[in-house]
């Protein structure tokens, strides 16, 4: 694939859309989804970047402001985290995407050598506005309405053709996100994985509304296309940064395929060589309807490109997501519960703070690898959280960050060696006991 670099080659050559690709090795023949057209849709594969490669399915660890939280990045390396996902709009924010670009990027600035993803800044945007923070744990009982996130002063955005208005909540100066600006944000902070700026809804907006937003986002992504060119174009002394188009259309079928076909074969107007070198799967999502959901949207796009799936980490989700062909997926749930002292494990989740664990001289996890249970007891975390000591985050953010890492590093070797149904029951039904029993 990449073998015909000739050996005369300058040491910095131009950035190239071929510095950065994706193959498939092994396709989830008998388990998962399969497409319309009987191919199966979960498969494993490698993503390459200027920094490094990817193995998937993986779990990308979050780092929002370039450092995942209470974690040295060597840390991460050790726990098996492949790349780290930042926020581009917190970045900009703090310390400034400018602050970043001169550090030499986001890597760089963070002492991170391997791969880099930033998102666009929309979900942010967006779930800062309209006062949801966790857009995967809506559910459809809340009511159907435009008008809980219509135009009104309390709100944080406000949405029109050309971008999004918003307030820092930092310190309440406005700011203004165009496809063109979070393109020009994104280079700056210098990630090898980019996403295009997406309107992101929830499921309490009307279908009218779910119309308006998809064909609004396909438009906007036109012009990160072409923004995406100039950049790339212009900044010669960086490698190739790839940009993600993300699929939106909430919960329905005829909208999500309609995203991802249009997204998979879009160019910029200008930039008519320039496509997408990847796919986001975003916004609002009911638990129960992921896996077909993702199903309908792998379907639509094409074999040899990536796609992420932005902000889930729940296990029956990952295996889901996994077997209707979703690679990678990122969320900030094991280190914000970690913080607050939920330790995943084996059997399910523990309060490290429980009284359970007082006296528990074992680590917390028999099952677990990781450097935490393999030095430390649960009495001792136990102990930590309940004197607020600094390291409780550290031990607590390895151990669930390890976790889920190997949890999706298990699943695809199960799919290498033809056990991923077996592998997924077994550990489900460890996992959700009283669901299965239901079941
Ligand atoms: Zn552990």
């Amino acid at each position: 694939m990449n073998n015909s670099v000739p050996a005369n080659e300058p040491l910095s050559p131009p950035p190239s859309p071929a510095d950065f690709g994706f193959t498939v090795e092994h396709r989830l023949e008998n388990d998962g989804e399969h497409g319309s057209d009987g191919r199966p849709l979960g498969r494993t594969g490698t993503i390459r970047t200027p920094h490094g490669e990817i193995q998937t399915p993986a779990f990308i660890p979050v780092g929002t402001k370039a450092t995942v939280k209470s974690l040295l990045p060597a840390t991460v390396r050790e726990l098996g985290g492949q790349a780290v996902l930042s926020n581009a709009y917190h970045l900009f924010l703090q310390p400034g995407s400018d602050i970043v670009d001169e550090a030499g990027g986001l890597g760089k600035f963070m002492n991170w050598d391997g791969p880099t993803f930033t998102d666009s800044g929309g979900f942010q945007v967006m779930s800062l506005g309209v006062g949801f923070k966790k857009v995967i744990s809506m559910t459809e009982n809340m009511h159907e309405s435009d008008a809980v996130i219509a135009k009104n002063k309390e709100r944080l955005a406000h949405v029109d053709e050309d971008g999004v208005t918003f307030k820092s909540f930092i310190n309440g100066d406005r700011h203004r996100f165009t496809p063109e600006i979070s393109m020009q944000i994104q280079h700056q902070l210098g990630a090898d994985i980019m996403f295009a700026f997406d309107e992101l809804t929830t499921l309490m907006n009307t279908r009218r509304y779910q119309e308006d937003s998809v064909d609004r986002t396909a438009r906007w992504a036109v012009r990160c296309l072409d923004e995406h060119a100039r950049q790339t174009e212009e900044r010669t002394h960086r490698p190739y940064q790839a940009l993600f188009g993300v699929v939106q259309g909430a919960q329905y079928e005829d909208l999500r395929r309609k995203a991802a076909s249009g997204l998979a074969t879009m160019t910029g107007a200008d930039a008519e060589g320039q496509m997408f070198d990847g796919f986001g799967i975003g916004g609002a999502i009911e638990k129960s309807q992921l896996g077909e959901i993702c199903g309908w949207v792998t379907d639509e796009l094409p074999e040899n490109k990536p796609r992420h799936l932005l902000g889930i980490s729940e296990p029956d989700d990952l295996f889901a997501a996994v077997a209707a062909g979703a690679d990678t997926f990122d969320c900030v749930a094991p280190s914000r519960q970690a913080r607050g002292g939920t330790m995943y494990s084996s059997r399910g989740r523990i309060n490290a703070k429980a009284a359970t664990q007082r006296r528990n001289f074992g680590p917390i996890d028999d099952n677990c690898d990781c450097y935490t249970c393999e030095n430390y007891t649960g009495a001792y975390l136990h102990h930590l959280f309940k004197a607020k000591e600094m390291v409780s985050s550290t031990l607590a953010t390895i151990h669930n960050e390890r976790f889920i890492v190997r949890l999706v590093d298990q699943i695809r070797e199960s799919m290498i060696d033809g056990t991923f149904a077996e592998f997924r029951d077994e550990t489900l039904g460890r996992l959700y006991p009283k669901k299965s029993k239901q079941d």
